[in-house]
């Protein structure tokens, strides 16, 4: 089964919390976003997040 990695990069994030609004998996601390799960095996609304996120910081990687 496919497992995605779910990271933010938190020197692009600016804390804007659009992320966090589209999908649950994220979370604010200290003005920073982080994945309440970084590692998932369906990426439902954490391919949301990363396209909405207005910087790029959300990478998801495939990981075999
Ligand atoms: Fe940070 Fe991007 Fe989330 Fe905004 S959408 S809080 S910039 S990771």
């Amino acid at each position: 089964m496919a497992k995605y990695e779910i990271k933010v990069n938190k020197k692009e994030c600016i804390g804007c919390g659009a992320c966090t609004v589209q999908c649950d998996n994220f979370e604010l601390e200290d003005g920073k976003a982080h994945p309440k799960k970084s590692e998932v095996t369906e990426l439902g609304c954490n391919k949301d997040a990363a396209d909405v996120c207005p910087v790029g910081a959300i990478k998801i990687t495939e990981k075999k």
